[in-house]
C-alpha cells in the first residue's frame, strides 16, 4: 500500500473537502484614501461562493472604487482583501497576475480591442495570460460566444456590434480565463433598454450557474430578482446589506429610503 496515511486522512474527513471554503472573496476594514478623500471607508464584506450580490448607492458613493480593490485594479490604503481565503497584499506580481485571473471585470465601457474581432478578442488573454494554444482559446471562445448568444458574431469587429453585443463579447472574454468571481461595474449603464436585458439575461444565467458575482447596478428589478444580497452605499461605506426583500422594499436608513425613492 503506498498511500501516504496522511493523504488518506485527508480524504476521510467527513462532509465538505477541506479545499472548498464558503467564502470567495473578503474585504476587511478596507479604506481607499483619494488625497484626503475617503472613497472607501472601512469595508468589511464576505462574498460567498455562488454568492450574487448586488451593490447600490448614489454616484461617488465608492461602489466602484470598492469593486477594483477586489482585483487589485485599485490598492487600498488600508485593510486587506482575502480571495479564496488568501491575503492579496503584498502579494508579488506574480501572485497579483493570478489574483487577477481569479477575479473577472465587466465594466460599464466594454474596453474590446476595436481592431480585433469578437473571438480574437476572446482568444487573446487566453493565450498571453493562460498561456492557452490558439486552437484551445479559439475553441473556449467560441463555446463561450455560443453561451452569451452570440455566435454567429466570432468574426466580427466591435464597431459592427450593437452595445449590448458588445458587452456580451466583454462577458464572454472575462469568463474565458475561468474566473471563480466576477465583478460588474454598471455594465448596462451605457445601453439602451433594451439592449440592457441581453446583458441582465446572460449575467442571470451566470448567476444561475453558480458563479460568485458582485454586480454594482442601477438596475433594481436585476437587485431584486437575482441578487441574493443586496449592500447600499453611501459615502464610502456600507450603510444597508440583507436581503433584496429587506433593503429594497423595506430599508432601515433613511439614507437608503431617499436613495431608492429617487431611482425606482
Ligand atoms: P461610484 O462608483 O459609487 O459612483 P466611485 O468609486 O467612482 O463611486 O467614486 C467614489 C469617490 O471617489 C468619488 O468622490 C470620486 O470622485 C472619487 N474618486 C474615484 N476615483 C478616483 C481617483 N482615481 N482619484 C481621485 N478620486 C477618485
Ligand atoms: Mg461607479
Amino acid at each position: 500500500n503506498l498511500t501516504d496515511p496522511a493523504e488518506d486522512n485527508r480524504t476521510v474527513v467527513s462532509g465538505a473537502p477541506q479545499t472548498e471554503r464558503a467564502i470567495a472573496a473578503e474585504a476587511r476594514n478596507v479604506v481607499v484614501d483619494f488625497h484626503g478623500h475617503k472613497a472607501v471607508n472601512g469595508v468589511d464584506l464576505e462574498l460567498a461562493r455562488g454568492e450574487v450580490v448586488a451593490l447600490i448607492g448614489p454616484s461617488g458613493s465608492g461602489k466602484s472604487t470598492l469593486l477594483r480593490t477586489f482585483n487589485h485594479l485599485q490598492e487600498p490604503t488600508s485593510g486587506e482583501i482575502l480571495i479564496d481565503g488568501k491575503p492579496t497584499t503584498g502579494s508579488s506580481r506574480i501572485d497579483l497576475l493570478a489574483l487577477r485571473r481569479k477575479v473577472g471585470m465587466c465594466f460599464q465601457s466594454f474596453n474590446l480591442f476595436p481592431h480585433l474581432t469578437a473571438l480574437e478578442n476572446i482568444e487573446l488573454a487566453q493565450v498571453h495570460a493562460l498561456g492557452r494554444s490558439r486552437k484551445e482559446a479559439s475553441a473556449r471562445g467560441r463555446e463561450l460566444l455560443k453561451r452569451v448568444g452570440l455566435e454567429t458574431k466570432a468574426d466580427h469587429k466591435p464597431a459592427s456590434c450593437s452595445g449590448g453585443q458588445q458587452q456580451r463579447i466583454a462577458i464572454a472574454r472575462a469568463l474565458a480565463l475561468d474566473p471563480e468571481v466576477m465583478l460588474f461595474d454598471e455594465p448596462t449603464s451605457a445601453l439602451d433598454p433594451e439592449l440592457g436585458v441581453e446583458v441582465l439575461n446572460v449575467m442571470r444565467e451566470l448567476a444561475e450557474s453558480g458563479m460568485t458575482m458582485m454586480v454594482a447596478t442601477h438596475e433594481m428589478h436585476f437587485a431584486e430578482d437575482v441578487a441574493d444580497r443586496v449592500i447600499f452605499m453611501a459615502d464610502g461605506q456600507i450603510l444597508e446589506s440583507g436581503a433584496p426583500s429587506v433593503v429594497l422594499r423595506a430599508p432601515q436608513h433613511e439614507r437608503t429610503q431617499k436613495f431608492l425613492q429617487a431611482v425606482i
